[in-house]
């Protein structure tokens, strides 16, 4: 749990709460307001956490976890303007790919996005080499801040060598963007189509054919910072929540009085305990260079779940007023709904704890 962190944690976690309650207030989105949480970041050593330093100083999952839960504890405002963009698939790349993608990736000069997902039957995303080129066909249906991006990082079939991870620019000839759209949240995602686009073949990142297991570790990864950022969440429903009921009704009575809001009250909180204590765990046995495929699975699934659990009955709890558009829990509840799918959808999450138990033998849980 929380409580026996080091030091420097314990001063990594205030450090973010200050840092929240600084700069992640307001409702404002604009690029200015952006760009000076950036800054302040970099001012205050957060926007680096999420990027290589291949130093000593490398921060631990716990760390990230720390951070992370901390910064979303305040119910945040523009929380992803804090972090650096992280290296992600192209994590340990070299030559050619490293200075034309990653390295101005991580400078902040371009952006990317992650194609996985595709639209039901449809023949999936392949590829063909030729000469020193790789041809993909194909289409991508949900990839977040995709219009604005500079390229994306493709899951593709190629032909004779398996599923790769491929760099494809938004800007080539053949990548059509079809669809612009925005979810419950307010985020933004495209839709593309891939007729005929020719990369260089160089843009297969790694090994040809280890794609699959490329993309599921760059998935892993933030599953276990999905649950992170939910528990930070779930402390600020808690805190409203507490308020909420000590303060008195129209009769007179503190609103937490009533046995059935008690009831539901402590359930929250039950949950709440589990999720974190899960959360600390698992990123404790990670920093131990454990395999946490299962446990990171878990914690997503119960933190997300948990979270969407908490703004509904908080919603109910509160009553009405809740549901006024830009009532905070109304905002919560729209944000939190899409966590249960992005990353893995609860039930396929599931369904693979249950084969690493029952097939593979694998894991805690
Ligand atoms: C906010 C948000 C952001 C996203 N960003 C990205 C992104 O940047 N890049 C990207 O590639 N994708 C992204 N996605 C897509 C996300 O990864 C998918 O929505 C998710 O993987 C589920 O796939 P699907 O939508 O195709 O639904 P489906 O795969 O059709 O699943 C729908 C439901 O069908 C059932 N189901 C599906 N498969 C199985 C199975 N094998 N066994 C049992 N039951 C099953 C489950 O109940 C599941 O919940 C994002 C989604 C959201 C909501």
């Amino acid at each position: 749990m929380p409580e026996s962190l080091t030091p420097e944690l314990i001063e990594l976690r205030d450090a973010c709460q200050t840092f929240a309650a600084e700069h992640l207030v307001g409702s404002d989105s604009s690029a200015e307001t952006r760009a000076n949480i950036r800054a302040a970041a970099k001012a205050a050593g957060l926007f680096g956490l999420t990027q290589p330093t291949h130093s000593e100083n490398t921060p631990t999952q716990l760390a990230l976890c720390v951070a992370r839960e901390s910064l979303a504890a305040s119910n945040p405002n523009n929380m992803d303007s804090v972090f650096g963009p992280s290296a992600g698939v192209l994590g340990g790349v070299t030559g050619a790919l490293a200075k034309s993608h990653l390295e101005p990736l991580l400078a902040g000069e371009k952006r990317a996005s992650f194609g996985f997902t595709e639209p039901d039957n449809v023949q999936p995303t392949h590829g063909r080499v030729t000469g020193d080129q790789l041809v993909i066909n194909g289409q991508k249906s949900y990839v977040t801040g995709g219009a604005d991006a500079d390229f994306v990082n493709c899951l593709v079939h190629v032909e004779d060598r398996g599923p790769s991870m491929v760099v494809v620019d938004t800007d080539r000839e053949g990548v059509i963007l079809e669809k612009k759209f925005v979810s419950l949240d307010g985020s933004h995602h495209a839709a593309f189509r891939f007729e005929n686009v020719a990369v260089p073949s160089h843009h297969i990142i790694g090994e040809a054919g280890q794609g699959l297991p490329k993309a599921m570790r760059q998935i892993g990864d933030t599953r276990l910072l999905f649950a992170a950022q939910a528990s930070g969440y779930m402390l600020w429903v808690l805190n409203l929540l507490k308020e909420h009921l000590t303060a008195a009704d129209n009769s007179g009575e503190a609103r937490g009085n009533k046995d059935v809001v008690r009831w539901q009250y402590a359930n929250l909180r039950i949950k709440a305990f589990a999720a974190r204590s899960m959360l600390y765990r698992t990123a404790r046995l990670a920093d131990q260079d454990e395999n946490i495929v299962n446990e990171a699975m878990a914690c997503k699934v119960f933190a997300t779940e948990t979270i969407g659990e908490m703004v509904d009955t908080s919603i109910q709890l509160v009553g009405g007023v809740a549901l006024v558009e830009d009532h905070p829990l109304a905002i919560l509840y729209r944000k939190v709904r899409g966590w249960r799918l992005a990353e893995g959808a609860s039930d396929v999450l599931r369904l693979n704890i249950g084969r690493g138990i029952l097939e593979l033998d694998k894991g805690r849980i």
